[in-house]
């Protein structure tokens, strides 16, 4: 292997994590049936927004890669 991949199995994996853990709007309780998170990889951290589809509220998660 070589050359520089940000694999999307590693991003796969988190977002399989926060499909499982943000269902759930912690403004207003909403809860998603498919939460559609955003990613946006800045170097060596991915962040996840989501916009509630119920009050808009941002929830947002960050992770090291
Ligand atoms: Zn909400």
């Amino acid at each position: 292997m070589s050359g520089k991949a940000i694999g999307t199995t590693a991003l796969d994996r988190l977002r399989d994590r926060l499909d499982r853990t943000s269902h759930v709007c912690s403004s207003c309780g909403y809860v998603h049936s498919d939460p559609s998170w955003k990613a946006v990889t800045t170097g060596s951290q991915v962040q996840y927004r989501r916009t509630c589809d119920s009050c808009g509220a941002v929830a947002q998660r960050t992770y090291q890669l």
